[in-house]
């Protein structure tokens, strides 16, 4: 792998405005500098959408984690204020020549620590591999394959995204804070070992979640919701999800069972952001990625 040093670290927080763990950690880092200072390399760090933290919501206009696709931020046409705000946190980075951002979010699902990628570069997966081994609580999941660029992450070849629940919107939780909190200095630890040519070892394997496929909610033919998320299924992020088990429980009490034929492990199962967007849940492949030679 060919990576010159890595001199310029962004962390970015609230870049959905209602995600108080990212934000307050950004704001506890411009407090306290020293916490992400190291030798090697600068570390900036950005409250990404101010005004919608402000107002205590994800977004003002749009989804700001989806105006990232280079054409988009390219188009003088979407005006939307996200648009414009992405078009200008995209030129702030570029500027700053990042060469790894980190990017904070939470979930209102049990996705735990969870490390998104948003690409398969050896490097990333060779953290993603470290951070696992020395914490394995920490879950390692993929971009969907069909998923546009469009998201922070896609704009700096190397990093990672965070996301930790489950937490709900707009409200704080120490023990989650503290765990992302520790989890951002064992990257930039990671990095600065890096920088000096002391990488500690990763394992050979990576055990990493694939999104196959969304799946909305139960709806009825004007498009309305009629079933919620199976007890049975709450709260399962990462647990298997087998052939025959249930899924949903409308309102009528009948059951939707899981229709596919392999076994997948769903995450993000109820998490309050994509009631929005049609999906219940995403369902994911596991698998153990040799990253050895990557
Ligand atoms: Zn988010």
């Amino acid at each position: 792998m060919t990576i010159n040093q890595i001199s310029q670290v962004a962390i970015v927080g609230g870049t959905h405005g209602n995600e108080l763990i990212g934000v307050y950690l950004v704001k506890k880092f411009k407090q306290f500098p020293d916490l992400i200072k190291r030798p090697s390399f600068e570390a900036l760090i950005l409250l990404a959408n101010l005004r919608a933290f402000e107002a205590g919501r994800r977004y003002l206009e749009t989804d700001l984690n989806r105006c990232f696709d280079i054409q988009d931020l390219e188009n003088p046409m979407l005006i939307q204020y996200e648009q414009l705000l992405a078009k200008v946190i995209y030129q702030q980075l570029q500027e700053s020549q990042v060469d790894f951002l980190i990017d904070l979010h939470s979930s209102t699902a049990n996705m735990g620590l969870t490390i998104l990628l948003g690409n398969d570069h050896p490097f990333n997966l060779h953290l993603a591999a470290y951070l696992s081994s020395i914490n394995p609580s920490v879950k390692v999941l993929q971009t969907e394959a069909t998923q546009k660029n469009n998201r922070l992450r896609s704009v700096c070849e190397l990093g990672i995204t965070i996301e930790v629940g489950p937490i709900s919107q707009g409200v704080l939780d120490a023990t989650l804070f503290q765990k992302t909190e520790k989890l951002i200095t064992v990257i930039l630890d990671y990095l600065e070992q890096w920088n000096q040519n002391q990488t500690p070892n990763s394992p050979n394997t990576l055990t990493l979640y694939y999104p196959l496929e969304s799946i909305d909610f139960p709806r009825n033919e004007a498009g309305e919701v009629v079933g919620m998320i199976h007890p049975s299924l709450e709260g399962n992020d990462y647990l298997a999800l087998n052939p025959g088990d249930q899924m949903f429980v409308n309102f009528d009490d009948s059951v939707v069972v899981y229709q596919g034929k392999t076994t997948v492990y769903p995450v993000f199962i109820n998490e309050s952001a994509y009631w929005e967007k049609g999906i219940a849940m995403y369902l994911t492949s596991k698998q153990e990625l040799n990253i050895l030679n990557q």
